[in-house]
Formats: C-alpha cells, structure tokens, sequence
C-alpha cells in the first residue's frame, strides 16, 4: 500500500496495484474502496479535474462510498469503452455511477439517511462526520453543501446533531449527527419500499 492521492476527490489515499493490467485499487476515507482502470483514472477522471467538474467528481464519490458502506470489497470503475472482464466485481462504468446520482433534494436526504443507517452501529448511536471528508455520505459536492444539508435534514426532525465532546469523542471531528425517532421511521418506510435494494444494487 502507498500513501497517495484519491483520483477522484484528492484527498489523502491507500493505493496499489489492482488486478488486471493498468488497473490501481484506492482506499480512501472519502470515497471508499475501489479498483479503477488507468483509462477511467487518467482520461476520463482527469478531464473532470482539469475542467473542475465538481458535479462529477462529488457524484462519483457518493456513489463508491454508498457502495463500500454496503459491501467494505469495495466495486470496481471502468469507461464504457473497456472490457469488464479482467476487473474484480462488481464493475460499474463511469456513466453508471452518474446516473444513479440521486435527481431531487428529498432523495438526496433520503438516499442520505440509509448511509447514516448503514454508519450507526446502535439506535442511539452517534455518528462522527468531517464536512471535508465525509461529505459524500450526504450527497453533497463539497464540505459547505455537507453542512447545508445536514442542518435540512436536522430541521425536519429525522436527525439531530451535536458539537459536544461530552456525547460524541470529536477529535478533528467536525460535527456528531444521530438519527432520530422520525429518521428510523423514514428509514422503516424507505426499506419497505425498494430503494434500499437498488442503493445496495448500485442502480438508484
Ligand atoms: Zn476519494
């Protein structure tokens, strides 16, 4: 494992070779885990940087780490144009992830309450969020929208958040959030319905 930089979000990441050829697996706080191809690395993603697509870079990163909360293996990228076949599954193009960005605010939010679930290891559990690195988690494109949306989320009672160290140890911490009586319920209902299956199935 090398010390490097996540292609995607820049931040601070593991990496080393993956398998198959030109392939490079990243682990990274912010985006999760994934195995990439050096033409969806070097092409694509790197196009998206030096045209500072922020849209595309934050929908990537919700996308890998919806999935890595889900299955820690991680997933793997690759253009529409590359062969699946030498990549460790599941294998997602480019475009796929995109698409399964979440179209409205209240899917955002609600899309945003299942990763909480999948972070909360009890009901009553608080959960530690950086806005510099966790913003993902939320469906937001940098840590000022991170901020935005968990103050919505908070003012629509399905969580409630904290600064004191007293209830959640918060270090370099930014912000400790825990899902509410009314969050567990929105969640209740958002299993019932099927879109916890297509997150967990990466199509929503
Ligand atoms: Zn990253």
């Amino acid at each position: 494992m090398d010390n490097t930089k996540c292609p995607i979000c820049h931040n601070e990441a593991d990496s080393s070779r993956g398998r198959g050829r030109g392939t490079s697996r990243y682990s990274c706080r912010t985006c999760g885990q994934y195995t990439i191809t050096a033409s969806a690395r070097e092409d694509t993603i790197h196009q998206w940087w030096n045209r500072q697509d922020t849209v595309s870079l934050a929908k990537l990163s919700a996308f890998v780490k919806a999935w890595t909360l889900r299955h820690p293996e991680g997933i793997s990228l690759r253009t529409e144009h590359e062969k699946p076949k030498a990549l460790p599954n599941p294998v997602f193009t480019l475009e796929e992830a995109l698409n399964a960005f979440p179209r409205t605010m209240s899917d955002r939010i609600d899309r945003a309450l299942l990763n909480l679930e999948c972070m909360a290891s009890k009901l009553d559990s608080w959960i530690e969020l950086q806005y510099k690195t966790d913003y993902p988690v939320v469906y937001a494109e940098d840590e000022k929208e991170a901020s935005f949306l968990i103050n919505i989320i908070g003012k629509q009672d399905l969580i409630e958040w904290t600064l004191d160290p007293m209830k959640v140890h918060l270090g370099t911490t930014d912000i400790g959030v825990r899902l509410t009586a009314r969050g567990w319920q929105r969640i209740d209902e958002l299993q019932r319905s099927c879109l916890h299956v297509q997150v967990a199935e990466g199509v929503a």
